[in-house]
């Protein structure tokens, strides 16, 4: 990805940092110095800039070590302007793992917070700036629990909203719910940020409303698929891979036929665990459609209609 920079890696995890971050940089010193503050001051506001997002960092990988524990992978570490973004391979559908999961990043701050608040009073730093320092790093790590506890799904207190749910109603009504709620919550983020001028909340608010949406379309979707494929024609495994029962077989190069429906080439990718796959159409291949095109023609009452459909619009 040409829009993120990499800074490193942490246990086979790639940690990047998102462009929009030198401009924000540049911001805060700029408005520092023209506020008055003497350059040195200005580094400093940079510096604890540098330490919030080192917390934000921790955070997310509690996340990706919580999530190694259930042989979950994480591709990489994203930091943002407005937090940071965990790519975990895939979303656990056990409700236990997900609670653990979404709970493991807000746990690394209250424990940040814990370890500062025990060197302040151990270490009798008194009225010294690596007091205040320290302070105002642990109000910002209450403050990051505090903001990832909000039920804005798909950020952490959403999926632990959703996990909760999980455990005592079916998976897709509680994704429904908790995508609601992250909705609510998104247009909530919205009028917050308009009318306290702070203009960060904004894409967080845009992100929120987008990404429950289409989360929630995910599960919906793969459901339908699910559904239609044991009402239907059942998937039988052989030794070359997965035939569907009365139409062509998919080819192992991970092409199928154009001809096949939208829900049947969904359940075989969700099947899969495949996010993309090229289409053929007399042994020549004619695109490609990815999981979450299909998803939203399904939504859309596609379904049955040949994936081809996708390739003309
Ligand atoms: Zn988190």
């Amino acid at each position: 990805m040409i829009n993120s920079w990499n800074i490193g890696s942490v246990r086979g995890i790639k940690l990047r940092i998102h462009w929009t971050f030198l401009p924000l940089l540049l911001w805060i010193f700029a408005s520092a110095v023209s506020s008055g503050t003497t350059p040195t001051q200005a580094i400093s506001s940079i510096l604890s800039v540098v330490a919030i997002f080192g917390c934000i960092l921790l955070h997310e990988l509690g996340h990706a070590f919580a999530a190694q524990q259930f042989g979950i992978g994480t591709r990489d570490i994203t930091l943002l302007p407005i937090g940071g973004v965990a790519a975990l391979e895939r979303i656990p559908r056990d409700p236990l793992q997900e609670l653990w999961i979404a709970s493991a990043g807000p746990l690394v701050n209250v424990a940040i917070a814990m370890i500062i608040f025990a060197i302040q009073i151990i270490g009798g730093l008194g009225n010294s700036a690596a007091n205040n320092f320290l302070s105002s790093l642990m109000v910002v790590n209450v403050a990051l629990v505090l903001f990832n506890l909000v039920p804005a799904f798909p950020m952490d207190g959403g999926r632990i909203l959703r996990s909760l749910l999980a455990f005592r109603i079916r998976y897709e009504r509680a994704t429904a719910i908790a995508a609601r709620t992250g909705q609510l919550c998104a247009v909530g983020f919205g009028i917050l940020g308009l009318s306290s001028g702070n203009l960060l909340m904004l894409p967080l608010a845009l992100f929120v409303y987008v990404a429950a949406g289409a989360e929630n379309r995910m599960v919906q979707s793969q459901h339908a698929a699910n559904a239609s494929r044991t009402d239907a024609e059942p998937l039988q495994s052989n030794s070359r891979g997965f035939r569907w029962a009365g139409e062509n077989e998919f080819r192992n190069d991970g092409g199928v036929p154009a001809s096949l429906s939208i829900q049947s080439v969904a359940a075989w990718l969700t099947n899969q665990r495949r996010d993309h796959c090229k289409i053929v159409e007399s042994g020549r291949v004619i695109g490609e459609v990815t999981r979450s095109q299909l998803a939203s023609a399904i939504y859309r009452g596609l379904g049955g209609g040949p994936v081809s459909l996708l390739l003309a619009a």
